[in-house]
């Protein structure tokens, strides 16, 4: 009888409860997330190397993007560096669309294509890790894996009163060790699935929703605390480290000089214009006008600045100030000069480029327009301004 249970029965009863609610809430409310619509391996290992650093809202267009130009394994392992990097371009962190690409020729190397069959095996594959072989050997094979991401680490530090820091890897472990007591074992990639998702859209960092939560009975982060957001122990971090640039679209016959970062590193292997670090007190145009020639023996003419662009990063934020000059002197390059080509803006267009330049690029071509509408006679002028006008505004 339930009443002459003992509390560690009572709460094992209610432990064992934890994944047929948290199942059960799954199967009606989950997000119709695109790649959920097809649990197909490619579209799966995609789908988890996206979101290990990107949040879901931002991954999913770039996902649609990169599944319908690369449809297969064996479209992804055909394409260049440069295509991959293009259509990953707006995701962040980079290497992670390399070693996509890097897995996939390995994946497609001798005949058809074999898709791992256990976490060990998808571990052998560049760019994959423990937490996202986990997730994907569960979800592709069913095999009876915990696989916690920050969020479900949440939700299982919440619910167990875990008070170590779940970025270390014996509070991972112990929570991995105690979810695993009740994984379904019929339905061990959607388990994985669910708990993330509560931790996404439910038990978020700040003001978790524990009156909507399915699992809020046995909770114990809400029994007991007055604030269940206090776990996990949020480590108090100092301000992101703040780098002050120079840059510039150097300009010969319609054509910009245009530099590619080295393959491996921040950025590797995205095309950015050419520029760098302020000294300390240096002013940005002296900045600029040093940095140019000591990458390319180029010096400035008709200088003139164009604004400025501001980017965070996970570890620093960057602040560009952006300049449009004109190529004096002969172009010799301190590094292997197939890092730089001169490009019509269109053809840069189509180059892969951090965000911080496209927003760059777009000033500096507000700032062309803005010369040509300058340099019309005042008739044309006008009219060019009436027809501006007819173009509805956002609002
Ligand atoms: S009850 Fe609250 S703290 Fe507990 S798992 Fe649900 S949302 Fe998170």
């Amino acid at each position: 009888m339930a009443r002459h249970e003992s509390p560690s029965v009572l709460r094992s009863r209610v432990d064992r409860r934890f994944s047929s609610v948290l199942l059960a809430w799954f199967d009606h409310q989950h997000r119709p997330l695109p790649w959920r619509k097809n649990r197909h391996p490619y579209r799966r290992w995609v789908a988890e190397v996206m979101l290990q650093q990107t949040r879901v809202a931002q991954a999913g267009p770039v996902y649609e993007r990169f599944i319908q130009r690369f449809p297969t394994v064996r479209s992804l392992a055909r394409a260049s560096p440069d295509e991959v990097l293009k259509v990953w371009e707006g995701a962040g962190y980079y290497a992670r669309a390399r070693n996509l690409r890097a897995a996939a020729l390995v994946l497609t190397a001798s005949g058809p294509v074999r898709w791992p069959r256990s976490s060990q095996a998808w571990e052998q594959l560049p760019g994959v890790g423990p937490y996202t072989a986990r997730a994907l050997a569960s979800l592709t094979r069913g095999e009876p894996v915990v696989a916690l991401e920050s969020n479900g680490l949440r939700v299982a530090a919440r619910w167990t009163l875990e008070r170590g820091d779940p970025a270390s890897n014996a509070t991972r472990r112990r929570l991995e060790a105690h979810l695993a007591t009740w994984l379904p074992l019929d339905r061990p990639g959607e388990f994985n699935e669910a708990i993330m998702e509560l931790g996404e859209t439910v038990c978020r960092p700040v003001g978790p929703r524990c009156s909507e939560c399915p699992v809020r009975d046995g909770c114990r982060a809400r029994e007991e605390l007055a604030d269940p957001s206090s776990i996990p122990t949020r480590v108090r971090k100092g301000p992101r480290p703040r780098v002050r640039a120079a840059i510039a679209a150097i300009l010969r016959d319609g054509r910009w000089l245009v530099h590619r970062r080295p393959p491996r590193g921040l950025l590797g292997g995205l095309w950015e214009l050419p520029g760098g670090k302020l000294e300390p007190n240096e002013p940005p145009e002296a900045a600029i006008r040093r940095e140019v020639r000591e990458e390319t023996g180029l010096r400035l003419a008709d200088l003139s600045r164009a604004g400025s662009v501001r980017h965070d990063y996970s570890h620093f934020s960057v602040s560009l100030d952006v300049f449009r000059g004109k190529a004096i002197g002969r172009f010799r390059a301190e590094e292997p000069t197939d890092s730089f080509r001169w490009v019509t803006p269109g053809e840069f267009e189509l180059l892969p480029r951090p965000l911080a330049t496209i927003r760059a690029a777009r000033l500096i071509g507000r700032m062309t327009a803005d010369d040509g509408a300058r340099a019309l006679p005042a008739t044309q002028a006008r009219r060019r301004v009436a027809s501006d006008r007819r173009v509805p505004r956002p609002t």
